[in-house]
């Protein structure tokens, strides 16, 4: 084996998007040297593809009681309170921050922070740059980063694995993909924030960097995984490709028809179509994610879906906004359809269908981020910190990459200063050896074609997972993914080279995202009810809070189903309702 090249800091940072930069920033601000290792150039991390905007009280008429409600109920109950308090408490804070370093917000015309509705939400406040949220405030983050010479970046740095001990993490092991060296990094803090794992499913909005390698790294190192089943489902993306159409164009005022040309979320408790003439009643399009994605499906099975050459879809119809206020406020979303579909949303309307869109669940983490493994944190994405439950409202995960990303760095910064024994002797035997067998992998002889086995992943995922879940599509589901995650060993990689050897990293990521796939079906078979995105059509079709108000932990297992278990939801002061929006209760929900 090549030799390992070793690498001391005092933070260690694993992922260069939201969550990372603003995780390193703090950590640094806060007199630490940090390492900041991606697997790409950080601004190519899957924030940058964020559109619609950020969460925080900016309003007179709208308070963090509001948005802590909004929240609670959006996840359908299974939120900890503390987190989501402390989370409403700190975005607007941090939105400022990120102001104050050059984000560019939009603005209404007297200068005031413009701010926008979006799903679930009872007042706006979605704070947005145009329809390039996530371009903008991945950009601030990284050129806040730039100018902290104690930031040292380790740019296109796969890593492999959590160099843990004893239940202490002391660094990670990694490849550098442009030569292929092993390297390894030691540190007494690692924060954890590599994103989520969307595309473990086949039809997804999600940059193909996202395999939910953190999630596997974590869970092989000995932290259950939470909430895996709650997966969201995006109403409105394009077909065929995925691509996004965010949940602005609905906050713009868009509305969502059917093929009869009629607005059908009013036959899902989502509220009357007013009379014309009187203000519309937008709750229908601004209704939570999981509820228009499961009436997409009902209209789907109804066929009153417009058949398109790429799948069923709906018609998102933006025309009545006008040319200008398009080009304002929704100019990424001009380009992409025009550029996917070949339709102007000035002329006519944007064929949609839902894809799945973010894992609500991940490591769990305390308010503080902090883990069981003593040296790891988790922020963003592939954490579980307690905020987004059942289901994430839109823009509420921007505004976590920031509220926690710096709570990490901070909390990373403080426990290097306090010193951490360094990693004994064994330890770095392990790492030596886990270096070892990941160089072995290249040009694996085997009977297995990658591609073949993601895709087969991708569709078991689509079937089995999505939606709407059965009984026995679950358990068949999952037989399959554990076939499928043994058949990994038998992979055939036919590039041997050393040098930006992207058949290795392709492999190491499907390892990855079969793990996390893994978690997500157990997870799902297990959970006998309905809740938020996790909705059953078998005899479990309701929410059943007696039994089921339980965070899922699902334990690693080398082979086989991994066994679940149940953890208590923190409730400190909204117990839960019927969870309505509208005025009635959706039809098949509790
Ligand atoms: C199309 C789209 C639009 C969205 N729009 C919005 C929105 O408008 N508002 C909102 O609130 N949310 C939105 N979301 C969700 C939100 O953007 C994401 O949840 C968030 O950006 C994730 O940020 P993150 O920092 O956790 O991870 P990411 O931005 O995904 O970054 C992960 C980082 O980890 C690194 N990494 C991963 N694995 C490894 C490894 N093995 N080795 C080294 N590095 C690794 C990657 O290189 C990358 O730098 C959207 C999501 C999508 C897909």
């Amino acid at each position: 084996m090549r030799e390992i090249v070793t690498v001391h800091a005092e933070v260690l940072v694993i992922g260069g998007g939201g969550a990372g930069l603003r995780a390193a920033i703090a950590a640094a601000e806060s007199g630490a040297r940090v390492a900041l290792l991606s697997k790409v150039y950080p601004m190519r991390s899957h924030t940058v593809a964020a559109e619609g905007g950020a969460a925080g009280v900016a309003q007179p008429e709208d308070d963090l009681e509001a948005h802590f409600r909004d929240t609670v109920a959006g996840g359908d109950w299974l939120c900890d309170q503390s987190a989501v308090s402390y989370f409403v408490a700190h975005a607007t804070a941090e939105l400022t921050w990120l102001e104050h370093h050059g984000c560019p917000w939009s603005r209404e015309p007297d200068g005031r922070v413009a701010v926008r509705k979006f799903g679930g939400m009872k007042r706006a406040r979605t704070w947005f740059a145009a329809d390039k949220s996530g371009f903008h405030i991945l950009q601030t983050l990284f050129h806040t980063a730039l100018a902290l010479p104690s930031i040292d970046r380790f740019d296109e740095f796969f890593c492999t694995g959590l160099l843990v001990h004893d239940g202490v993490c002391h660094g990670v092991m990694a490849l550098r993909i442009s030569t292929g060296e092993p390297y390894l990094f030691l540190a007494p803090s690692v924060v954890l924030a590599t994103g989520g794992a969307g595309r473990v499913y086949r039809f997804n909005t999600n940059g193909s960097i996202v395999t939910g390698d953190g999630l596997a790294m974590a869970w092989r190192a000995g932290l259950p995984l939470r909430d895996m089943e709650f997966v969201q489902v995006h109403p409105t993306a394009l077909p065929g490709s995925g691509v996004l159409i965010t949940e602005a164009c609905r906050g713009e005022g868009g509305i969502l028809l059917n093929a009869e040309g009629r607005r059908y979320l009013q036959d899902y408790g989502l509220g009357p179509e007013t009379p014309p003439g009187q203000p519309r009643n937008k709750t229908m399009e601004l209704g939570p994610r999981d509820r228009l994605s499961q009436a997409f499906w009902h209209e789907q099975r109804a066929g009153r879906t417009v058949p398109s050459p790429r799948g069923d879809a709906v018609h998102l119809d933006l025309r009545h906004l006008g040319a200008e206020r398009l080009a304002e406020r929704l100019p990424l979303i001009c380009s992409l359809s025009e550029k996917h579909v070949g339709i102007h949303p000035k002329d006519a309307p944007i064929p949609v269908r839902p894809a799945v869109h973010y894992t609500m669940g991940g490591v769990p983490t305390s308010v503080d981020t902090s883990t069981a493994i003593s040296g790891l944190y988790a922020a963003g994405e592939c954490a579980s910190v307690g905020l987004h439950g059942a289901n994430r409202l839109g823009s509420n995960s921007l505004a976590e990459l920031l509220v926690f990303g710096r709570a990490a760095g901070e909390r990373a910064a403080a426990r290097a200063r306090a010193g951490a024994p360094p990693p004994p002797g064994s330890a770095l035997g392990h790492a030596r050896e886990h270096l070892c067998a990941i160089q072995a992998l290249r040009a694996k002889k085997g009977t297995v074609r990658l591609a073949e086995l993601r895709d087969a992943m991708g569709s078991i995922m689509d079937e089995c997972f999505g939606i709407y879940r059965l009984g026995p599509d679950m358990e068949r589901g999952l037989s399959r993914l554990v076939e499928l995650r043994e058949s990994w060993s038998d992979l055939e990689l036919r590039d041997a080279s050393e040098r930006f050897n992207t058949e290795l990293i392709a492999a190491l990521e499907l390892s990855c995202a079969l793990d996390v796939a893994l978690a997500i079906g157990a997870s799902a078979a297990a959970r006998k009810e309905s809740r938020g995105s996790h909705q059953r059509l078998d005899a479990f079709s309701v929410r059943d809070d007696e039994r089921f108000l339980a965070h899922s932990l699902v334990d690693y297992a080398e082979s086989g189903v991994p066994a679940i278990r149940y953890g208590p939801v923190e409730i400190t002061s909204y117990p839960p309702e019927e969870r309505v929006y509208g005025g009635e209760a959706q039809v098949g929900d509790s």
